[in-house]
């Protein structure tokens, strides 16, 4: 503690503009981000730099005094990245919110990272332009939390995650220096690609003060339609099916019965209540080509057995349609504690993942909605418990170890897009094998040789 008043005092002299949150109520919001189910340490204090210059100065002295810190966005995620740590310093990137430039002749945009993903789509929307990630979340969290977790969202199965718009980074080591690790060529193959190894690293190698950001140009209005099924096999193999024809809609998302039955609750918008699952199949195409697409995805799910289709007939019923989907979260966490993971399989292999989810949840009698980017073969199983029942709880890690093993089994990932953080840490190992991670610590170990940098994170 006596270290921490050091680090605090030096900031207060040498670092003026950099707000500090002392105050315990303050520094309670910062305790968690969004997995409810995990417990967090309270911050010792929270930093809110508004430059570089400030992250560097924090950076600095938290190396020379030995303070390990917590980078963090707006807090949504959904590892326990960004949850506090006792008596560290979260340093929350928020007010570092402008968007530094726009840039059509160069397809980019270069921003700070506490920037808003809508805002930011927004903006270069203004231009004619278009920045494709979209995590679900996208009305709250940040580019750099984004950036922080690699985040996916319902256009990947199209355009890929975040690393895949990732021109260049300016990034603060762990020792307070700044570095740049790209910049607005399209092309750039000179040594290692730092870029790529910042982005998804959860705060632990650097924090990320900047982004240059590839654009594209702006597509038209998309094509909407909701289909539904009997069984939830169907809608996995009509997910399938989609893949092998060589269909690749901008959006193609699942959400189980449990989910469908959630969402027209909480939000009354009369999806069929007796399906078994639905999915969204949405297409950018150009002109009637969104058209032709979806006229395909419809053939190959009829085919897998839809028993009902819906297509919006205007922008704002394409809307409505797609809410469903992204207020599936919010409409579960109505219904009690939800622990949601995030597996992901190659696409072939979902109807077997959709299959193990029902067959594993039953057995141990734990509640499950499952939804998520199916075209991606990346679902999500949220299991839903009372968290003042310890059995409840101690079932859904049971439950959630025997899904990952499967989704292994399968060639799959325990983590597709929300990352490892401080949730799913002892299955690195079994994924990536002792070797990979070593090599990673290595990694960590050089850029933060004392360990500094959100520790217990990821490895
Ligand atoms: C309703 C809901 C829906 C969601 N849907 C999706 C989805 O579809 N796809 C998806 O991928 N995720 C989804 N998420 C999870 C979450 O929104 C994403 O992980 C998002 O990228 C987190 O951004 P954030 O700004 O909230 O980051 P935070 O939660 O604050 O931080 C996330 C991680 O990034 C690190 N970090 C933050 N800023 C920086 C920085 N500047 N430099 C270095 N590291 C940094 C943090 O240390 C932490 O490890 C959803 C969450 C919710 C609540």
């Amino acid at each position: 503690m006596a270290e921490l008043d050091a680090f605090l005092d030096d900031v207060r002299s040498e670092l003026p503009a950099v707000r500090l949150l002392m105050d315990p109520s303050d520094r309670e919001a910062y305790r968690l981000d969004e997995t409810a189910y995990l417990s967090a340490g309270l911050p010792g204090a929270v930093a809110l730099p508004l430059t570089t210059a400030d992250v560097s100065g924090l950076l600095r002295l938290a190396s020379a005094h030995e303070i390990a810190v917590v980078p963090r966005g707006a807090g949504t995620g959904l590892s326990g990245g960004a949850a506090g740590i006792e008596g560290a310093v979260t340093i929350a990137l928020t007010r570092m919110n402008q968007i530094l430039e726009i840039d059509p002749d160069n397809l980019c945009v270069v921003t700070q990272p506490g920037v808003i993903n809508a805002e930011l789509k927004d903006a270069v929307a203004g231009h004619g332009l278009f920045y494709p990630p979209d995590p679900a979340s996208y009305e709250t969290c940040s580019i750099g939390g984004n950036l922080g977790t690699n985040a996916g969202g319902l256009c990947c199965v199209k355009y890929g995650q975040t690393r895949d718009w990732v021109l260049g980074l300016e990034v603060v080591l762990a020792d307070g220096s700044v570095i740049r690790t790209g910049g607005r060529t399209v092309k750039d193959t000179a040594g290692y690609s730092l870029t790529h190894l910042f982005v998804g690293s959860q705060g632990t190698l650097g924090i990320i003060t900047e982004a240059t950001l590839r654009l594209r140009p702006l597509p038209g209005p998309r094509a909407t339609m909701l289909a539904f099924f009997a069984t939830l096999g169907a809608a996995g193999e009509a997910v399938a099916s989609m893949t092998r024809a060589g269909l690749v809609p901008v959006t193609l998302e699942l959400l189980d019965h449990e989910t469908v039955v959630a969402v027209d609750d909480a939000h009354g918008l009369g999806l069929d209540r007796g399906a078994a699952a639905m999915l969204l199949v949405e297409s950018d195409a150009p002109g009637s080509a969104a058209g032709i697409e979806l006229d395909a995805a419809e053939a190959a799910m009829l085919a897998s057995g839809a028993t009902s289709i819906v297509r919006a007939q205007d922008a704002q019923e394409a809307d409505w349609l797609r809410q469903a989907r992204r207020l599936a979260l919010r409409a579960l966490e109505r219904q009690g504690t939800v622990r949601m993971e995030d597996v992901g399989v190659p696409r072939s292999r979902v109807p077997e993942l959709l299959a193990a989810i029902e067959r594993i949840t039953a057995a141990h009698g734990v509640r499950c909605a499952t939804f998520g980017h199916a075209g991606d073969g990346n679902l999500h199983p949220n299991l839903i418990f009372d968290r003042n029942d310890p059995e409840a709880e101690r079932l859904t890690h049971v439950v959630r170890d025997e899904i990952f093993r499967v989704a292994l089994d399968l060639g799959g990932t325990v983590t597709a897009e929300h990352g490892i953080g401080s949730a799913r840490r002892e299955w690195l190992p079994v994924q990536k094998g002792e070797g990979a991670v070593a090599a990673m610590r290595a990694i960590k170990a050089a850029l933060d040789p004392k360990g500094i940098l959100n520790p217990g994170r990821v490895l």
